[in-house]
């Protein structure tokens, strides 16, 4: 099944790399952006394969020698870049590396693609020593730079990149999709989701409904301080165990959306669209024991602990930190 069949919401952004190629004007760099869940490494792989295909029509043929070993994960023209544990940085070795591998003229002759994912996890050492070789450019190669957050990325690697934003479905074409996988309890993961129809795919496979109403309890039971934000952080984030219930990310992914909503709630009016309209009653009656200021500020802490967790970050010491400052927060 062809890619724009599979994802067809990534038909529009397909016809336009496709279109690069048919006017050989392959551009150096390219930033692919989009919200987690759109597909952006399927895209990116897809592209790739197609390529470095020999005889490719639309899409890559699938049988020549150069789609059969980029189908064995083994094409040597095929270089991709990314943090060697989920979570932690791209460091300056591995962009090291992969300039070394540049220096020598493709394997097979034709193109050669690089991918990195995500771009923003490049640390600033790596995104320097990245920046020469985008200064240097190579007609023969493709650098695929693929993030949902190219706002953190430096202005020098962005102002070097065309940018491809991936742009979610519609709603009803999500649901559509998601019923054609068989997913169940699909309007809410899709909102659960922000839309992104693989990312609710991913998480009815996680019992995230059940799992996100828990945790709104607890959240909600330590803004009204009758639960210790401690004991909360425990049960949600056990130090002693390899493998959380839910990842601390998913968590504050979590905490975060509630809290914009809250500023909606309160900024707004009580009318206002929420992210989260299935928990709109439990939302109105916190925004309304809650100082604006007071929220914003909490919004940033959950920002700046996104941020934090694209690193190495002592996770169950962060959820604490952050149900800590929570439970301060409310008036009375
Ligand atoms: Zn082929």
């Amino acid at each position: 099944m062809s890619l724009a069949d599979d994802l067809p919401w990534l038909a529009p952004a397909w016809q336009r790399l496709i279109a690069y190629t048919a006017n050989d004007r392959l551009p150096q760099a390219l930033l692919v952006t989009g919200k987690p869940g759109l597909g952006k490494m399927r895209l990116a792989l897809a592209f790739a394969q197609r390529l470095l295909c020999r005889s490719p029509s639309d899409e890559a043929c699938g049988i020549c020698a150069s789609c059969l070993l980029f189908q064995a994960q083994t094409h040597p023209d095929l270089q991709r870049v990314e943090p060697i544990e989920a979570g932690k940085p791209i460091i300056v070795d591995q962009i090291r590396g992969l300039i070394e591998k540049l220096a020598l003229a493709p394997q097979y002759g034709g193109k050669r693609v690089v991918i990195i994912a995500p771009a923003q996890s490049m640390n600033i050492s790596a995104a320097n020593s990245l920046l020469k070789t985008l200064e240097e450019p190579d007609a023969h190669t493709l650098m695929l730079l693929l993030s949902d957050d190219p706002h953190s990325l430096p202005a020098t690697i962005l102002s070097r990149c065309q940018r491809l934003n991936i742009v979610p479905p519609t709603r009803d074409l999500a649901l559509a999709w998601l019923s054609r996988k068989g997913v169940a309890q699909a309007d809410a993961l899709l909102t659960l989701a922000q839309g992104a129809p693989l990312r609710a795919l991913a998480l009815a496979g996680e019992d995230a409904i059940e799992r996100r109403s828990g945790f709104f309890s607890a959240w909600q039971a330590v803004g009204a301080k009758r639960q210790d934000p401690l004991s909360v952080a425990d049960r949600w984030q056990p130090s002693s165990t390899k493998t959380p219930p839910v990842s601390c990310e998913s968590l504050t992914e979590w905490m975060l959306s509630w809290t914009q909503d809250l500023i909606r709630l309160r900024a707004a009016s009580a009318q206002a669209d929420l992210d989260n309209p299935d928990l709109r009653p439990g939302l109105q009656a916190l925004s309304e024991k809650l100082d604006l200021k007071a929220i914003y500020a909490f919004l940033d802490r959950l920002l700046a602990a996104r941020q934090m967790l694209t690193g190495q970050v002592n996770r169950p010491l962060l959820l604490e930190e952050l149900l800590i400052l929570w439970s301060r927060l409310q008036r009375h």
